[in-house]
């Protein structure tokens, strides 16, 4: 199993820090947007920034990555279609990162919606995707459409259930409160919102999840759902017949939701 440590970063960014297999002292790291904690994590584990796995372009997750590179050698790995702060292996869908040195391997998705070029990372039963699926939730649609965002979350919703959902945000406890409102009969939301609530209480971290609770809790995932359905149609004050259509709306209601 994957050793994965998070790094917290600005108010309520994860930086996660893969730790390469017992024994050796290789670290990746995934959306840098502050070198600081990363190198400081890095020289409290002992450890040698290998390489820099990006999601997509935004300061938060691309901040630290050229001051990193250059202070660790380390290399970046990034979307193709996206803006890099310095020179990276630009990946599409479907490449794949091949770390022979560290024995590790994850495989490319194009996972559009919260930005055009947005990519993630998968492989040993883990997921890194930055903004696009988040405990509970998922990304605000800056510049993709709501079919390209409900594409994406069904892809990884195919994932196998145990496969563990690294997300670049503590958004679980807000995610949960907007879940319980659009599902307020699912006892999975409402068991994993009294959880989370104490866990935040104690500034605890929520993440990561599994592709398999995100299932039971994320009401994005479970747009197919009658339960989500009726709670999008009757929030929409209309019928709302295609699962993009309950995508949208259930997006727009949280969008607003406080
Ligand atoms: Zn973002």
């Amino acid at each position: 199993m994957l050793e994965v440590s998070p790094v917290r970063a600005f108010s309520d960014n994860y930086i996660w820090l893969i730790r390469t297999p017992a024994g050796q002292c290789g670290a990746i790291a995934v959306d840098p947007g502050d070198a600081r904690p990363v190198d400081a994590a890095l020289e409290q584990h002992g450890l040698k920034l290998h390489a820099i796995l990006v999601t997509h372009h935004h300061p938060d997750h691309v901040g630290g990555v050229a001051e990193l590179a250059a202070e660790h050698g380390a290399q970046v790995y990034g979307p193709a279609r996206e803006s890099m702060p310095c020179e990276a292996r630009r990946l599409v869908d479907g490449d794949t990162v091949h770390l022979a040195d560290l024995g590790l391997e994850f495989m490319v998705m194009d996972v559009p919606g919260h930005t055009l070029g947005h990519i993630a990372y998968h492989g040993h039963e883990a997921l890194f995707c930055g903004d696009t699926l988040f405990s509970g939730g998922c990304g605000r649609l800056f510049e993709g459409s709501p079919s390209q965002m409900l594409g994406s979350l069904d892809r990884m919703a195919a994932l196998p259930a145990a496969t563990r959902v690294y997300c670049a945000h503590e958004y679980t406890l807000g995610n949960l409160r907007f879940a319980a409102t659009v599902e307020p009969g699912n006892a999975a939301v409402l068991e994993a919102l009294e959880a989370t609530r104490a866990l935040r209480d104690g500034n605890g971290i929520s993440i990561p999840s599994t592709i398999g609770r995100e299932l039971r809790i994320n009401p994005f995932l479970r747009c197919r759902e009658p339960s989500v359905r009726s709670a999008a149609e009757a929030y929409a004050g209309r019928s709302l017949n295609e699962p993009v259509e309950i995508f949208a709306a259930v997006r727009t209601w949280k969008d607003g939701f406080r």
